[in-house]
């Protein structure tokens, strides 16, 4: 798999970005001109956007995220919704920053009832109005996907028309620098993405953003066990080395095990590309949550007080493996899921 030839951030950016909440546009620019932020047309394209997604967690889940909602909207419109005929999908398959504003203040996890973002025809497109919260990317994007309400019916509509669009960026503890923001629509021209089912494209969507968090988690998790066994054989207590006592050998030992079986699943999930099986892609996301949160606790936990200090790597990780059980589905959402699923087909168990 080729990758891109994106230099890396060093821990020095990627504190920085951490304390700002924010990527510099410098950063952006290399994003862009190493390939990170696409196009992802082709499948292979998408593997190796979604290796880089992991790799980049590893120091900056900021920047993984940044990746990740680029390639999920470029392989939605690509893949799924193959509107490639249409001009301003050309513009978010060429270039730039792009969103997926779906989440509403009443909810994210009951999606299709907290919609009120409506669009109104205009004679030459439509025109959206109002608020949508969580938009990651919305801080930096040029172009937005808004799953809004038409005739009561939701739909999936993209548009480009920034200067009626006020973007405010959301103060949270998790995924600092991925732009996530409260977005309000005050007639933003727009695009309606044909005649689609609007939420089964949207969940297809959100399969893929599963299989991104589970990138970013594994990502997470090798970072924070890189940086605890680079610590524990460095710091001496007692007359040794951290890592020679048993207690934090295990931490390292039970943490690898686990790692090392969600890879495993999530390399076989990569090689069904532009398939995904939703029931995988759930699993894979709570298990990658949990290995992540694992790992983080590990780094903090071997880093002693050092490991709290605010923007360092291991109190970075830890708080942002936090929200990969929220983003993309609440964990106890998908584990209602992938019960439903199992009790639906209990074939799948055996297979
Ligand atoms: C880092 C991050 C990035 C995000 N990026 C985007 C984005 O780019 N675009 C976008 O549109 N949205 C985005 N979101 C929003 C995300 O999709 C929602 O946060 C998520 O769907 C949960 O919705 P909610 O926060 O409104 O919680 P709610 O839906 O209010 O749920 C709150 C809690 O209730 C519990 N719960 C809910 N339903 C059930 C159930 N059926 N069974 C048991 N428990 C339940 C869960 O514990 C859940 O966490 C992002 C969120 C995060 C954290």
């Amino acid at each position: 798999m080729a990758m891109h030839a994106f230099p890396g951030l060093s821990e020095e950016e990627a504190s920085l970005i951490d304390e700002e909440n924010r990527i510099s546009q410098d950063i952006l620019f290399r994003l862009g001109s190493s390939g990170l932020l696409g196009p992802y047309t082709g499948v292979e394209s998408a593997r190796e956007g979604l290796e880089s997604v992991r790799m980049l967690a590893r120091d900056s889940v900021g920047v993984a995220s940044v990746v990740l909602i680029n390639l999920s909207v470029q392989f939605l419109l690509y893949h799924v919704i193959d509107s490639t005929e249409n001009d301003l999908v050309k513009l978010v398959l060429n270039r730039g920053v792009s969103a997926v504003s779906l989440t509403e203040r009443g909810g994210g996890s009951d999606l299709a009832r907290n919609i009120t973002v409506r669009a109104e025809e205009t004679g030459d497109g439509y025109c959206l109005n109002g608020e949508k919260i969580f938009t990651s990317n919305g801080l930096y994007a040029d172009y937005f996907l808004v799953l809004a309400l038409h005739g009561g019916e939701p739909s999936l509509f993209l548009t480009g028309d920034r200067s009626s669009i006020r973007v405010d960026p959301l103060d949270l503890s998790s995924f600092r620098g991925a732009g996530i923001s409260r977005v309000l629509y005050k007639c933003a021209k727009a695009v309606r993405l044909g005649e689609i089912k609007a939420l089964r494209t949207v969940l297809q969507a959100i399969n893929l953003g599963r299989l991104g968090y589970t990138a970013i988690g594994i990502g997470i998790a090798e970072g924070a066990l890189t940086d605890a066994l680079n610590y524990a054989e460095n710091r001496n207590a007692f007359g040794k080395s951290l890592i020679e006592f048993q207690g934090i050998q295990w931490m390292i030992s039970d943490a690898y095990s686990r790692l090392e079986t969600v890879k495993a699943l999530y390399r076989q999930a990569l090689e069904k590309l532009p398939n995904i099986d939703p029931i995988e892609a759930a699993v894979l996301k709570n298990e990658a949550a949990y290995i992540a949160q694992k790992a983080a606790w590990i780094d903090v936990e071997i880093h002693g007080g050092k490991g709290l200090e605010l923007h360092s790597k291991p109190e970075r990780l830890y708080r942002d493996s936090r929200a990969l059980d929220i983003g993309e589905g609440a964990r106890e959402v998908l584990k209602s899921y992938i019960a439903s699923s199992v009790a639906r087909n209990p074939s799948i168990i055996t297979r």
